[in-house]
């Protein structure tokens, strides 16, 4: 085939001059014909067709060929001298170039039209082909429907796409209106109908193209959601010619969007509800959102939370989502939920029970329409079966396993804020009972230490009468009787007296005790170098005794404390100092006070024997002594009493000490301003 092509091309070119040659030889032969008649005028004028005929025919050098040819024959036929090629008269030199040139530019002008004419051939078959295809793609794309409409809005194309996407064949939807893609509502006139369409054709119109997202009908009626394109289309003199419109069925990305949004709120919904369970105390809110949220995400008439209580056999319907002015859970028979005969069985049958029942709670029934049906789901936590979450949803409602799961997870978030708030009721219940318990016992500690501290006054009140008679009789005893009686008799009466004596002083102690512990502090400015200044010239004779040396740095800072209480408090730190000293050394105190912020601190130091560390919390309390009476004479109550009275003023006490190397003890006050 390829060689039979060659062959046609190879030859193409011999016939264009074969008929140049024999164009030329026809215009002779005519020539020689006319001969007679033209009597050797216009010797070359008839030679112009061959020329015009092969130039036409096969191009410029064919047309060339011819002109050549026939102005050769031509000369020597009919130009005189006859028979010779070569012209001698001027004239028919003349005419022979002018014939040569019009041959030359009949042949370029020719062979130019031969080319452009082969190009615009060559141009329209491509535009026919570049056509062709796009029809063919145009009409072979699947997922698109791309058609055109005209003016009016009718349909003057359709793809396969089209075809397919709507169910119309091409015969039935050629020349009907845009309109017919529409879903028709029975509620608009048909002129409402047609609004839209024709509004999407204005807005090509005036702005080139409309971009839209909207329902679809097809064939069989059903609806799908489309991405749409209608764009005008205009010719090169900008006249509106028609409408192009290209539309895509994207309900799958819809319906998958949707859901999208439907599980974003969803979260969101579970989130809130979270955050309503663990914001606040069961009751109320939580319930409450958890509710709406659930009747927002899944269509339904009334959502309700009941809980059971199996020990008394009665429900309480805690709350409902959207219910107006029921302030009060209502508490109804548990056989509105329950048949008699699940009360006792376990907790699976129970579940079971509920999950399966068909029927409303009998309590629900009276407010719901007729036509509807009742979704149970049974609130567990803790494998305690705590009510049921009770949806009524009507009949039109389509029941799906996404709403299943959302009333399910609800459900079991309900269970746990339910059973939380159990617990924590029962842990409230249990705390409110301690804390009274404590609180009982507290105010009969607080009567049996009064009555104590009130019988040990009285006791040691009462105590000091008949001990005053024995001190007194016996010292009259010895006085009046003493010479009568031998050694042995008159140590007796001697030991009496001791022991009289340090009885009184323990006495006298344990009142003072009970005094800074009884009496009602009035707390007030105090100067302390006063204080100290009474109690020396208190402690005078025995500090004399000791040849105790005492250094007051004064003046001494004020405190807000009780006058009396003080002066108890700084004569038994005072006495210690000077008691607890070793025999063979000079008792040496020092006092002085210090600012600590807000508060003064005052110091007692002496050089005595010191206390060791692990004695240091222990001497503070009633009774506790370091050393026997024998070495050191005390009843013990002396710190007791000092830090009973700190204490009462709102101070704070302490010491620094040493064994061997003294000690230094200091309480804290308010300062006094
Ligand atoms: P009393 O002085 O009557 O023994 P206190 O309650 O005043 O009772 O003191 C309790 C104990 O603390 C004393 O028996 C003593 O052992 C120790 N004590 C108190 N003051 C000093 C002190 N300045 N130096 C050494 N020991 C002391």
């Amino acid at each position: 085939m390829a060689k039979l092509n060659m062959l046609r091309v190879n030859r193409l070119p011999l016939i264009h001059y074969g008929v140049a040659v024999l164009a030329s030889l026809l215009a002779l032969l005519f020539r020689l014909l006319l001969e007679p008649i033209l009597q050797g005028e216009a010797p070359l004028l008839l030679f112009i067709l061959p020329v015009m005929v092969s130039a036409w025919y096969g191009g410029f050098k064919p047309g060339i060929l011819a002109t050549i040819l026939s102005a050769l024959v031509g000369s020597y036929f009919f130009i005189p001298p006859i028979f010779s090629f070569v012209p001698t008269d001027l004239a028919d030199a003349i005419r022979c170039s002018i014939f040569l040139v019009e041959g030359i530019l009949i042949s370029a002008l020719n062979e130019s039209l031969r080319r452009s004419k082969q190009r615009s051939e060559a141009t329209a078959l491509s535009l026919k082909r570049s056509e062709e295809q796009s029809r063919l793609i145009i009409e072979g794309v699947q997922d698109y429907a791309i058609f055109m409409l005209g003016l009016d809005g009718r349909i003057v194309t359709w793809n396969d796409g089209a075809q397919g996407i709507t169910g119309y064949g091409v015969g039935e939807i050629l020349g009907r209106h845009l309109i017919i893609l529409y879903p028709s509502s029975s509620q608009t006139s048909e002129a409402a109908d047609h609004l839209k369409p024709q509004q999407e054709l204005q807005i090509a119109t005036t702005e080139g193209r409309f971009v839209s997202e909207d329902w679809q009908q097809r064939k069989d009626g059903s609806l799908f959601w489309a991405s749409i394109v209608t764009t005008g289309l205009r010719d090169e003199t900008r006249n509106l010619r028609g409408f192009s419109r290209i539309t895509r069925d994207i309900t799958e990305r819809k319906q998958a969007e949707e859901s999208l949004i439907r599980s974003a709120h969803r979260l969101e919904a579970l989130h809130e509800i979270d955050r309503a369970i663990l914001a606040t105390e069961f009751g109320g809110e939580p319930i409450g959102t958890a509710l709406d949220r659930v009747s927002q995400l899944v269509p339904c008439e009334r959502a309700i939370a009941t809980l059971f209580d199996f020990e008394t056999n009665t429900a309480q319907i805690l709350q409902e989502a959207r219910s107006e002015g029921e302030a009060n859970p209502e508490v109804v028979p548990l056989v509105f939920f329950l048949p008699e005969r699940v009360f006792q069985q376990d907790l699976q049958q129970k579940v079971e029970y509920i999950t399966a029942a068909q029927i409303c709670p009998i309590s629900l029934t009276r407010s719901l329409s007729a036509q509807g049906s009742c979704i149970r789901v049974p609130l567990v936590s803790d494998e305690i079966l705590l009510g049921e979450l009770t949806l009524f949803v009507t009949a039109t409602t389509e029941w799906s396993d996404e709403y299943q799961d959302i009333v399910t997870e609800v459900a079991n978030q309900l269970a746990i804020a339910l059973r939380q708030s159990q617990l924590r009721n029962q842990i409230q219940q249990k705390a409110d009972e301690l804390e009274q318990r404590v609180i009982e016992r507290t105010l009969k500690l607080q009567a049996a230490n009064q009555e104590l501290e009130s019988f040990a006054y009285s006791i040691s009140h009462d105590l000091r009468a008949p001990l005053r008679a024995i001190q007194g009789f016996a010292q009259a005893f010895l006085e009046d009787y003493g010479d009568r009686l031998d050694n042995l008799g008159q140590e007796y009466a001697q030991r009496i007296v001791t022991a009289a004596a340090r009885l009184d002083t323990l006495i006298q102690d344990l009142l003072n005790y009970s005094r800074v512990s009884r009496t009602d502090l009035q707390l007030q400015r105090i100067n302390l170098t006063a204080v100290v200044e009474d109690v020396l010239t208190q402690l005078g004779a025995s500090l004399q005794e000791q040849q105790a040396q005492v250094i007051v740095e004064k003046p001494l800072l004020s405190v807000l404390g009780h006058r009396s209480t003080l002066v108890q408090i700084v004569s038994n730190l005072i006495s210690n100092a000077a008691k607890f000293v070793p025999p063979e050394r000079t008792p040496q105190i020092k006092i002085w006070t210090e600012m600590r912020e807000d508060r003064v601190r005052l110091w007692v130091a002496d050089n005595g024997i010191g206390i060791a560390p692990q004695h240091q919390d222990r001497i503070f309390q009633i009774f506790e002594r370091l050393h026997g009476v024998e070495v050191y004479p005390g009843t013990g109550i002396g710190l007791a009493i000092v830090c009973k009275g700190v204490e009462r003023m709102g101070g704070q006490m302490g010491l620094e000490s040493q064994i061997g190397e003294g000690s230094q003890f200091w309480i804290e006050l308010r300062r006094g301003t």
